[in-house]
C-alpha cells in the first residue's frame, strides 16, 4: 500500500532522468527520461512527473542542481541540465504557474543530506558529509547537525588541468569526474574510445582506481577543513556503477594522507538509498514544510 504525504510532493532533475515521489516506497517513485530540450521542455516534464503521482498537490519541492536563490527559487548555473539553464532561471515561477500550488526550490545535493540523515548513511551522525558523482559533482556538509552549504566540486586542484564545463576555471574536481568530463578524460589516455557518457567507459581497473584517488582527494580536501567528520557518504550515477573500483582507492588515498590530517571520516560509505536519493529527500523536505509538526 502506498503512504500518501497528504498532497506533498518530492522532484529531482538530474543527470538525464526526472524522478517525483508522493510516498516513501519505491515502487511508487515515478522516473522519466528529462527530454532534451530547454528550460520548457524540462519544466513540462517536471509537471507531468508531479501530476502522475500526486494528481491534488499542494506542496512541490524540487530538488535541482546549480546555484538555488532560496528566496525567489530563481536557479543559477544549472548548466548539467543544458545550454538554456547557464543562467538565471526562474523555475519556482514557471512551475508555481503551470501546476497552480505552492513550489520550493532547493539545491540537490542539499536535499540529498536531508534523506541520507534520516533514512540513509548519515543517520544518527552530527557531522558528516556527501559526495555525489553525476553529470555533475555535489558536496554538502553536515556541520553540528547543520545543512552547510559548499561548491567544493568546483574547486581546483589542478590550475592548468582540464577546462572546467560551467565555470570560467580550470582543473576542478568535476573537471575530473563529473559524468560529462570522465568520457573526454578517459578518450585522453585512450584515443581510440568513442564513448561520449560515462557509462560507456569500460571497466578499466586503472582508469576508476586514479578517479577513486581523486575522489580521495577531494574527502581529504573536506578533512581539511577541520571539521570533525564521522561518515562521508558517496552516491549519484557514476558513483553507483563503479563503486567496487572506486571505494577502495578513495580509502587507501585518504589513509596515505590520515598522518597530515588533524580528522579523518570513521566511515566512508555508500548510500544505501541508490539513486532515490534526492527525490526522498525532496519529499522529506516537502513533507515538513506542508506539516511541521509531523514526526520524521
Ligand atoms: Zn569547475
Amino acid at each position: 500500500m502506498r503512504r500518501r504525504f497528504g498532497g506533498a510532493v518530492g522532484v529531482h532533475t538530474g543527470g538525464t532522468v526526472c524522478r517525483a515521489a508522493a510516498g516513501l516506497a519505491p515502487e511508487g517513485i515515478w522516473r522519466s527520461a528529462l527530454p532534451a530540450g530547454g528550460v520548457e521542455a524540462t519544466c513540462e516534464a517536471m509537471v507531468a512527473a508531479v501530476v502522475r503521482v500526486e494528481p491534488a498537490p499542494k506542496l512541490v519541492v524540487v530538488a535541482t542542481p546549480g546555484h538555488v536563490d532560496p528566496a525567489s527559487g530563481d536557479v543559477a548555473g544549472a548548466a548539467n541540465l543544458g545550454p538554456e539553464w547557464t543562467g538565471t532561471v526562474p523555475l519556482r515561477r514557471l512551475l508555481e504557474s503551470r501546476l497552480g500550488c505552492e513550489v520550493t526550490v532547493r539545491n540537490d545535493a542539499t536535499v540529498a543530506l536531508e534523506a541520507e540523515r534520516r533514512r540513509g548513511g548519515l543517520i544518527a551522525a552530527n557531522d558528516g558529509a556527501l559526495i555525489s558523482l553525476s553529470t555533475g559533482v555535489g558536496v554538502a556538509r553536515l556541520v553540528g547537525g547543520r545543512e552547510t552549504p559548499t561548491e567544493l566540486g568546483h574547486s581546483v586542484l589542478q590550475f592548468d588541468g582540464p577546462p572546467c564545463l560551467g565555470r570560467p576555471h580550470r582543473g576542478c574536481f568535476e573537471s575530473f569526474l563529473g559524468g560529462w568530463a570522465l568520457p573526454l578524460r578517459y578518450k585522453e589516455r585512450h584515443p581510440d574510445f568513442t564513448g561520449t557518457a560515462a557509462r560507456e567507459i569500460p571497466d578499466d581497473p586503472a582508469f576508476w582506481t586514479e578517479c577513486g584517488a581523486r575522489l580521495g582527494e577531494l574527502v581529504v580536501t573536506l578533512c581539511l577543513l577541520g571539521q570533525r567528520l564521522e561518515v562521508v557518504s558517496l552516491m549519484g550515477q557514476v558513483t553507483l556503477a563503479r563503486a567496487h573500483f572506486l571505494l577502495p582507492a578513495v580509502r587507501a588515498r585518504v589513509q596515505q594522507e590520515a598522518a597530515l590530517l588533524g580528522v579523518v571520516p570513521r566511515r566512508i560509505v555508500v548510500t544505501p538509498l541508490g539513486d532515490d536519493v534526492g527525490v526522498l529527500g525532496a519529499l522529506l523536505v516537502a513533507r515538513d514544510l506542508l506539516y511541521p509538526f509531523q514526526a520524521a
